[in-house]
């Protein structure tokens, strides 16, 4: 396995749409990427949550039914770290305090038991982790690794950069990983640059030479906090805030690949009570792998309802740099253009966001 890019999904409906693309196009079967899909909800398929199936068959069903499609790896969490208390759908916080209840100590966690559902399929890759925002539990590291090893001949360890915790929950992993695995460190929203993680980046390396392990450097470079404050860039130029040079630095610090979220912001959306939360976009941001920079493109509004940024994006410099065969074969790159000719679209977040992962994801495989 000789993976360089890892890129973060969520499950749901827009990420599923850029999956199965990348499946058709044969993205994820070169083995230079390997996606890390984030389970956050008992099903992505609403309709099978109005059945009288119990939780976890129409888990099950959902999961097995959609991976057993796929013949390469595929890393899976089930995400610990996500704070249940902010603003994010009900639906994902029923699911997630389920998975993350405190479990009695002789029982194993719903989270490990929905994991061994999935153990049928050989791509597989369970997460082993632990709730970055609460005291570290001492062996949830080694109890997690001890009850999935059995079902699993691969396994992903996720362990957060809090410099509190960190060396003695390396010491932990260090006992249980093997040559198998994978070791992802999640720098959240910390910049990889600052030098308190010299020392730590160092400890992540000297374990891969010992257990012959993959490690993985997992950044977030488009945060909240950076769009909030870049709200007033202009049309057509970059966000220079949003920091990517990971993509070229990652094995200067030691890691085999990194990791992201995709092109997209790391974000969950907001609960509008029960309702598809799809507004309109008011502006979209397109990667441009030549300046390795985000560009932001605002809409143009042909009405009220129907803002539309895909015009603007097709007339770009940045646009251009990518050339035709790119335009052509790039699925995300595919609906932009689509949506040039027929601008009676209305462009909505969630299909922005569809858009903005196939596009990303594809130029990382083009150009990895
Ligand atoms: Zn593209």
């Amino acid at each position: 396995m000789s993976f360089k890019y890892m890129p973060v999904l969520r499950s749901r409906e827009n990420e599923k749409r850029a999956f199965k693309n990348f499946f058709d196009n044969k993205i994820f079967s070169s083995n230079t990427i390997i996606p890390l899909i984030e389970i956050i909800q008992y099903s992505p398929n609403r309709k099978n949550t109005t059945d009288s199936k119990l939780p976890e068959e129409i888990f099950e069903e959902s999961y097995v039914n959609e991976f057993k499609n796929y013949d390469f790896p595929i890393i899976v969490d089930i995400p610990m770290y996500i704070d249940l208390n902010s603003n994010i759908k009900q639906k994902y916080k029923d699911f997630l305090s389920e998975m993350l209840s405190n479990s009695n100590k002789k029982t194993p966690s719903k989270r490990l038991i929905y994991f061994n559902k999935l153990s049928k399929l050989k791509n597989i890759i369970p997460v082993v982790s632990y709730n970055p925002n609460a005291p570290y539990p001492l062996k949830t590291i080694s109890t997690q690794e001890k009850y999935l090893r059995t079902n699993f001949n691969k396994i992903a360890f996720r362990v957060f950069v809090n410099i509190n915790t960190i060396t003695h929950i390396l010491n932990e992993v260090e006992q249980s990983i093997t040559s198998e695995d994978i070791l992802i460190l999640d720098l959240q929203d910390d910049d990889y640059k600052e030098t308190k993680f010299n020392t730590l980046f160092q400890k992540i390396e000297d374990i891969k030479t010992s257990k012959k392990c993959k490690t993985i450097i997992l950044n977030t470079p488009i945060t909240e906090d950076i769009i909030k404050k870049n709200k007033n860039v202009q049309n057509d130029c970059p966000i220079n805030a949003i920091d990517n040079s990971i993509v070229f630095s990652y094995k200067s610090f030691g890691f085999d690949a990194f990791g992201d979220y995709a092109g997209i912001k790391k974000y969950l959306g907001p609960d509008n009570n029960g309702n598809n939360y799809n507004p309109p976009v008011t502006y979209n941001i397109f990667y441009a792998y030549h300046q390795n920079k985000y560009i932001k493109f605002k809409s143009q509004t042909i009405n009220a309802s129907k803002p539309v940024v895909a015009p603007s994006i097709t007339k770009s410099k940045c646009w251009n740099m990518y050339g035709h065969t790119h335009h052509k074969n790039c699925p995300g790159c595919i609906e932009i253009n689509n949506k040039s000719i027929d601008t009676s679209k209305p462009g909505n977040w969630g299909t922005w966001q569809a858009i903005n992962i196939q596009h990303y994801i594809y130029t990382m495989n083009d150009f990895l």
